[in-house]
């Protein structure tokens, strides 16, 4: 087999990860390594001395990379870092903000959450009173993007209290890590979470935490679990010099080393930042002219991924517009909003500017309406273009 025999993508991601990757990016894939040899560990070696700078330009951090995807490395680093004594305060405004409720409560450790509901950014009057009156509160969780909705959190903002009560803090920065330049030093995260098949362009198979090592020396026999336990996992790797506990994913690491290559030949993070922005700049404003609203106001949003409310028509088929998009080559996303309906279009991955302008034509050839005979669908906002109704 040659690259050039490599199957073609029957469509476009346009979701959150995984995502859309180069070819060559599966082309590392073609190898088969062994988990527990030098030249493999040498890899797993340069991917965390990669992965901390990319992090912060400090001193005192280490990674640590987690198998499977990336609930595993949120899972790992909360059951790990909580103590019995300690107390976790989650912010969320969406489903991956509930998910870290949820694991907590799975592992019984001890917990409480302010909401701030899917649209709004987490209150941080509320956090510091939260703060204040719970004093037993050691650890505090926010993600960054949340992948909801697309909603960007004040998370430098959120750092400084969380610092300034001396907490432990918890980024989720899954889909946003690699895609928008921050600092954890800068927003004093002690521990930030992502995964292979987000923004740095990977495939799936394994989470990453980078960590800052003096609090993680701390969490030694911490973990409730042996397969998630950060400490343990990091000691293997720091010890025995890029070798995981158990059985790693060694074709998706290589693949991943080659996407962290290849972060570097775009220009690093800031420009990886611009190609995001410029793509969902350009989704948000044609969708808008094809009669589409997003979700939040402008300065909410990230470049990652956007939520748009159904159209303001009965008729709208979100099935029907998922499969006509699929035939013309890109996959979009299902809502997770409880009460809107919505879908969302992701700008992450190997997509372009040509790429967002292709989706846009085909997204105004989607819009069909449903008409009141059986059956009967009628183009949308172009109808006095197309003309065109469908029996399906
Ligand atoms: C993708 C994502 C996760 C992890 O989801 P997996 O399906 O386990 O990979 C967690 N948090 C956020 C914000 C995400 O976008």
């Amino acid at each position: 087999m040659n690259a050039s025999d490599m199957p073609k993508n029957p469509y476009l991601l346009l979701t959150p990860g995984p995502l859309t990757t180069t070819a060559s990016v599966k082309w590392a894939m073609m190898q088969d390594w062994c988990t527990w040899d030098d030249d493999y560990k040498q890899i797993v070696q340069d991917i965390r001395s990669e992965l901390v700078s990319l992090a912060t330009s400090q001193s005192g951090y280490t990674a640590v990379l987690m198998q499977g995807s990336g609930t595993f490395g949120v899972e790992s680093v909360l059951t790990s870092a909580v103590p019995q004594n300690g107390k976790l305060l989650v912010l969320a405004n969406g489903v991956y903000g509930r998910r870290m409720v949820h694991i907590a409560r799975k592992a019984g450790i001890r917990c409480c959450v302010s909401d701030s509901g899917e649209t709004k950014p987490p209150d941080l009057d509320r956090l510091k009173s939260m703060l204040t009156i719970e004093p037993s509160i050691s650890h505090v969780a926010v993600v960054h993007c949340e992948t909801t909705t697309g909603m960007l959190n004040p998370i430098l903002e959120i750092g400084n209290i969380v610092n300034a009560f001396r907490k432990v803090f918890i980024v989720d920065a899954m889909s946003s890590f690699g895609g928008i330049p921050l600092d954890m030093a800068q927003i004093h995260a002690d521990y930030l979470i992502s995964s292979a098949n987000k923004c740095i362009q990977g495939v799936p198979g394994f989470s990453f935490i980078i960590a800052r090592e003096d609090e993680l020396r701390e969490t030694r026999d911490r973990a409730k679990s042996l397969s998630l336990d950060l400490f343990d996992q990091w000691e293997a790797m720091e010890n025995d010099h890029g070798k995981w506990r158990f059985t790693s994913p060694t074709h998706v690491v290589r693949a991943f080393a080659q996407a962290l290559a290849e972060l570097k030949e775009e220009g690093g993070i800031e420009a990886r930042y611009h190609r995001y922005a410029k793509n969902q700049l350009l989704l948000v404003s044609g969708m808008k002219a094809l009669g589409f609203q997003p979700l939040l106001p402008e300065p909410l949003h990230s470049p990652i991924i956007t939520a748009f409310r159904y159209p303001n028509h009965p008729g709208f088929d979100f099935g029907l517009f998922y499969r006509l998009l699929k035939q013309r080559g890109f996959v979009i996303y299902p809502g997770k909003v409880t009460d809107i309906d919505t879908f969302r279009i992701g700008s992450i991955g190997d997509v372009h500017e040509q790429d967002i302008s292709r989706l846009l034509q085909a997204v105004e050839r989607s819009m069909y309406w449903r008409v009141g005979i059986p059956g009967g669908w009628e183009q949308g906002l172009s109808k006095h273009r197309y003309n065109e109704r469908v029996w399906i």
